[in-house]
């Protein structure tokens, strides 16, 4: 089979052939249709982050496909089913995270396309049990990017507070940004987008941003406190200006979800203002299987669009440039049927 692989955080990805991987028990091997592409992929590949995969590895945890093989204790999914394969690539599922609805902050985890290898691939391996059905219907070019850029926002957003009554923030308007728009819509809330690129800014107004807002020549802070300040603001953005704009954009008693993954991510808070605003700092990691299972449901019932673009896995060099440059309409997608 074909994969992508990292072999150096210096180096661009490998196009290789690899023998096609057999199921442990408790695995499935999934034959990939469609694998999105997250900035994490990226920070991944470049060992952007204090803990660092161990190349060589197969990134990928937006990875969509049909099961085609499934080991012995294999119980909850079928051959032949869609499944999607997200971040959280298992769990121990008996720590106090995991039996609490928890499972992302769960310490003995593993992480698709970052400690087990990813869906840049014709095939994947993952755990039954962790595994997500993709309804019918919905068009496994759309559930790859939901598996992540989905999930993440639709998680912060709940986590937010976000709600009819409450004006939300949302900092970068890319493959997360522009699903964490709709979800907030959904919600109820008014809602202000902040990007930094033409295109961004005309897909926010196009998925009905009631305000939108160019970082490049507006002062978001200032045109956010005219509006009343945020009840939320969600980070999104890779920029660690873009973290101390959405803390200044706040109202009293209002949140900031982080989110984005800056290479030597800071954000510096003045601790009498934190405190005397009741202001929340509250990170957030992508979302559980429940919350996966709620975000094509969503989908499915047609409230949501994914905006992306198709490409081919031996172009991922290049398409990680198009990300990196701003060149992209949301998200890429390899298309690997
Ligand atoms: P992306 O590149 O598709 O989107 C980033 C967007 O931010 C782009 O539209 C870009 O134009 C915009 N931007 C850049 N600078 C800005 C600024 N100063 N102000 C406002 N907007 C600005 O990336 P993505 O795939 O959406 O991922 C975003 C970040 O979220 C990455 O760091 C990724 O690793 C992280 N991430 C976190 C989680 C999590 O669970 N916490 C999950 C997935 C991704
Ligand atoms: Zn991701
Ligand atoms: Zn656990």
């Amino acid at each position: 089979m074909k994969a992508a692989v990292v072999h150096d955080f210096t180096q661009p990805l490998v196009i290789e052939e690899r023998p096609v991987p057999d199921p442990a028990p408790h695995q499935v091997r999934v034959r990939i249709e469609a694998s999105g592409l997250c900035h994490t992929d990226i920070h991944a590949a470049r060992g952007d982050w204090p803990v660092k995969p161990n190349p060589p590895f197969v990134p990928g945890h937006e990875g969509v496909g049909i099961v085609e093989a499934a080991g012995a204790e294999v119980r909850h999914v079928r051959v032949g089913e869609r499944v999607a394969i997200p971040w959280l690539a298992d769990a121990c599922g008996r720590c106090d995270h995991c039996v609490s609805g928890w499972e992302t902050l769960c310490t003995r985890q593993h992480n698709s396309g970052y400690s087990v290898d990813g869906a840049y691939a014709e095939y994947a391996l993952a755990h039954g049990d962790y595994v997500v059905p993709v309804p019918d219907g919905i068009d496994p070019l759309d559930a790859a990017p939901l598996s992540c850029a989905g999930v993440t926002t639709y998680k912060a957003l709940k986590v937010s507070g976000a709600g009819p009554g409450t004006r939300v923030l949302i900092s970068g308007i890319g493959g997360l940004g522009h699903l964490a728009l709709q979800y907030a819509r959904i919600a109820g809330a008014e809602t202000i987008a902040v990007d930094v690129t033409d295109d961004k800014l005309a897909l926010a107004r196009e998925l009905g941003a009631d305000h939108v807002l160019d970082a490049r020549v507006h002062d978001v802070a200032a045109e956010v406190q005219k509006l009343g300040g945020a009840h939320a603001a969600i980070a999104l953005a890779v920029s660690n200006a873009s973290f101390q704009a959405a803390y200044a954009a706040l109202r009293r008693g209002g949140s900031l979800v982080l989110v984005a993954l800056p290479a030597e991510g800071k954000l510096e808070l003045p601790v009498f203002d934190t405190v005397l605003n009741g202001t929340k700092v509250i990170g957030s990691i992508v979302g559980t299987r429940e919350d996966l299972a709620e975000v094509f449901q969503l989908h499915a019932l047609g409230r949501t669009r994914v905006i992306r673009e198709t490409r081919h896995l031996e172009d991922v060099n290049t398409c990680f440039d198009e990300v990196l440059t701003g060149k992209v309409s949301a998200r890429l997608v390899f298309d690997l049927r």
